[in-house]
């Protein structure tokens, strides 16, 4: 297993046929490593003739799902404890919290892959990159946001999850080319910085990442218009997650998020588990290339999402996955139409006279009952600000929308836990 990354070993400009067989035969390391280092694979993959895999064959191998992580945790491990650098947490919204464990070569790995990725924004060595993300906390994206400056050339800015004063200051202090950053906190830095009059217009790209900025159309949400509003042209969205331990970021043709060619087997899978064609939606599954503390095979991340298809026009041979459009979890299925509530989301929040809004499922297998309860500013009803009908331009379905009152929106949103929750879940399944 190789031990260091370099930027040099950037291969996503070679042709999308040299990156599968540069996958190909990185892969089947990838699997002859899982077969003698992870317990969980030697057992898994035990059932399955020990050759090599490719691209196409490798459908024939089972998936691995989040609840095989939560409850094999350790069988997981494939390197012993005087090996692991870095511990953390999984979030845990779809159930136990897990461990996973990294070893020094993997965060080298991690570092590597966002570096790729600042090149693939446009950012250039000697550029500084205001980081707003924290670097604790078990988050390890801000750790390899972090050590992908360091990797990349550029200047770290560690201001973190401080205050929308603070990361003023450093703007008109520093001059930051680059912010990394969740976009509705991005968001809130570009209005401050408007009603401060503060100069934003050093910032040429914001590394977005935890919420999607475009839709299924590929057009940018409210949230993303948002921030185009004050930065023209700065968004590169990113997708990443603990587990898969890829990050994927929007190149400057702002039109999907590319991987490193050398990191990852991205498939798109359907219900039944078979790969669609690309533009199709489906759930991400990765199978994440030359990592060495918990290796995946086939990894189903629980997002939805989709291949853009056809080349890029950046010239590189690597994919673009879309913006993710929900948890697999959350789909929705109402007379026949498949959607999520992000769909919704997207509606409400692009209406100025609406404070707060959650959404509850109910139903049984066959079709969904959405209702949407929405809070409103002093003098606004939903009916006045025309709710429903937005939702049903949107989405052409109609739902009913309830008024409630701001404190109890609130109650209900932030009641749950840190993080705003928007979606309940009373289907019976
Ligand atoms: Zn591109």
């Amino acid at each position: 297993m190789k031990k260091t990354f370099d930027l040099s070993d950037d291969r996503s400009f070679s042709s999308g046929d040299e990156v599968r067989r540069l996958q190909d035969r990185l892969l089947a390391e990838h699997l002859r490593y899982c077969r003698s280092h992870s317990p969980f694979y030697r057992e898994r993959l035990g059932a399955f003739p020990d050759r090599d895999y490719d691209f196409d064959s490798l459908q024939e191998l089972p998936t691995t799902s989040k609840r095989d992580l939560a409850e094999h945790n350790e069988a997981f491990f494939a390197v012993p404890g005087n090996e692991i650098a870095d511990i953390c947490f999984t979030s845990g919204t779809t159930g136990t919290p897990c461990r996973i464990v990294y070893t020094a070569s993997d965060l080298d790995r991690l570092a590597y892959n966002d570096a790729c990725g600042y090149r693939a924004a446009g950012m250039r060595p000697g550029d500084k990159v205001l980081l707003t993300c924290t670097i604790d906390r078990c988050f390890i994206a801000g750790l390899a946001y972090y050590q992908g400056v360091v990797k990349f050339g550029a200047a770290a800015i560690r201001n973190g999850l401080n205050t929308l004063e603070s990361h003023a200051e450093v703007i008109s202090t520093l001059h930051p080319e680059n912010i990394v950053g969740v976009p509705s906190f991005l968001a809130k830095l570009g209005r401050y910085l408007a009603e401060a009059g503060i100069d934003g217009s050093c910032v040429k790209r914001l590394i977005c990442i935890g919420e999607p900025a475009r839709n299924r159309q590929m057009e940018l949400t409210p949230l993303g218009a948002k921030l185009e509003g004050f930065w023209p042209g700065a968004v590169h969205s990113t997708y990443a997650s603990s587990e898969i331990v890829t990050s994927f970021t929007e190149c400057s043709a702002r039109c999907g998020g590319h991987p490193p060619a050398d990191l990852a087997v991205v498939e798109i899978l359907d219900e039944a588990g078979n790969r669609v064609p690309d533009g199709e939606v489906g759930e991400v599954t990765v199978t994440p290339l030359q990592v060495t503390g918990m290796p995946l095979v086939r990894f189903r991340t629980g997002d939805v999402s989709f291949i853009i298809p056809g080349p890029c026009p950046c010239g590189r041979g690597t994919l673009r996955l879309g913006p993710v459009l929900g948890r697999k979890a959350q789909m929705l299925k109402v007379r026949g139409t498949t959607l999520f509530p992000g769909a919704f989301f997207n509606v409400l929040d692009g209406i100025p006279g609406v404070t707060e809004y959650f959404m509850e499922v109910s139903g049984t297998a066959l079709s969904d009952e959405i209702t949407i309860f929405v809070s409103c500013r002093e003098g606004k009803t939903p009916e006045s600000l025309g709710v429903a009908e937005k939702l049903y331009g949107r989405t052409r379905i109609h739902v009913p929308v309830v008024a409630v009152d701001p404190a109890a929106a609130r109650q209900r949103v932030f009641g749950v836990s840190r993080k705003p929750v928007r979606f309940f879940d009373l289907r019976k399944n």
